[in-house]
């Protein structure tokens, strides 16, 4: 199995004809609220898969604190180990122009509320079933360098998706993670930032140049294109992409990462794990939204 340890947002999706300016007001549609947040999104991604996965996080105490917990229930993702803080829940406002272009405002609310504390209990307990412990950057930094330090403690895979990408360069964190991260999971954009790279068309290097960093393996995910893998010992590989007919990519790289996660846990193959999950994420594309277009075994193409 897999223990996520990350974050847990309520959605709240208003489409606007034009984003406001500062100090501006404008009317948009009826508001539609739904469970989000990366480590959620990872959980029911590869709980749909049919993997026994568990999340670690802070949830608040309010109606959309009620309204998450109860959609991680219902999908099968056990949350013995998610807490209820007095903290908000945590929530993404984001608003959707008429030409799909997003603007986002999110308050991590009960998700900066994460302790190592609650970290290393929560990786020690599951050590008994869960294979891999996968984590993103949407809780302390603290919290994810205990997922790290506890996965490897007790012979546990980490799986690290650094995302927001920006503080792979502090030294603090950088050190005690990158070398245990196997494998650092990124997109394209995510990669260049990283690296500081100036755009290069092939992707390759990319892959190569994360694995300068000091991680374990990386990997590249390039939407439509598919994947890069890059492992210590088994080289560069390019997974080609599966087309289908994109709908809404929002949510895709999540469930890549959530079915990569549970993957290796069932398997240490690299490669294999990486060819299964880019048939996840072309699933994600093809309906609206991110957990309601995740896929469920029978839907892969
Ligand atoms: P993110 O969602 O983080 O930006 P990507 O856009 O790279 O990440 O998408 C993650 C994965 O989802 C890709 O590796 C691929 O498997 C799948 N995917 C994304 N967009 C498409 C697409 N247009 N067609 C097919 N598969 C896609």
């Amino acid at each position: 199995g897999v223990l996520v340890v990350g974050s847990a947002n309520a959605d709240l999706v208003v489409q606007v004809d034009r984003h406001p300016a500062p100090g501006e007001t404008v009317l948009g549609s009826d508001l539609r609220v739904h469970p989000g947040g990366k480590g959620a999104n990872q959980a029911v991604a590869a709980a749909r898969l049919g993997a026994r996965v568990g999340l670690v996080g802070r949830i608040g105490t309010d109606a959309h604190g009620d309204l998450l917990v109860g959609s991680l229930v219902r999908e099968g993702v056990d949350t013995s180990t998610v807490l209820r803080d007095d903290a908000p829940t945590g929530v993404a406002l984001i608003a959707v122009g008429s030409t799909g272009e997003n603007s986002i405002v999110v308050s991590p609310g009960a998700n900066a509320r994460v302790t190592d504390a609650d970290v290393k209990d929560a990786v020690r307990g599951a050590s008994g079933w869960a294979r891999v412990v996968s984590a993103q950057l949407e809780i302390p930094r603290a919290a994810v360098v205990a997922a790290a330090a506890v996965a490897e403690e007790q012979g546990m895979r980490f799986v690290l998706n650094p995302s927001p990408p920006d503080p792979l360069l502090d030294p603090d964190f950088a050190g005690p993670v990158l070398p245990r991260c196997d494998p650092l999971v990124v997109n394209e954009h995510e990669a260049r930032m990283l690296l500081g790279a100036a755009s290069a068309d092939d992707p390759a290097p990319l892959a190569d140049g994360l694995l300068r960093t000091g991680v374990r393996s990386a990997v590249v995910t390039l939407g439509a294109r598919g994947a890069v893998v890059a492992q210590r010992a088994g080289g560069t590989r390019h997974v080609p992409g599966v087309p289908v007919e994109a709908v809404d990519t929002t949510g895709a790289g999540d469930a890549f990462t959530g079915a990569l996660a549970w993957r290796l846990s069932q398997d240490p193959d690299l490669v294999a794990a990486v060819q299964w999950a880019v048939r996840v994420g072309a699933a994600a594309v093809r309906g609206l939204g991110a957990q309601s277009a995740y896929p469920r075994p029978e839907d892969l193409p």
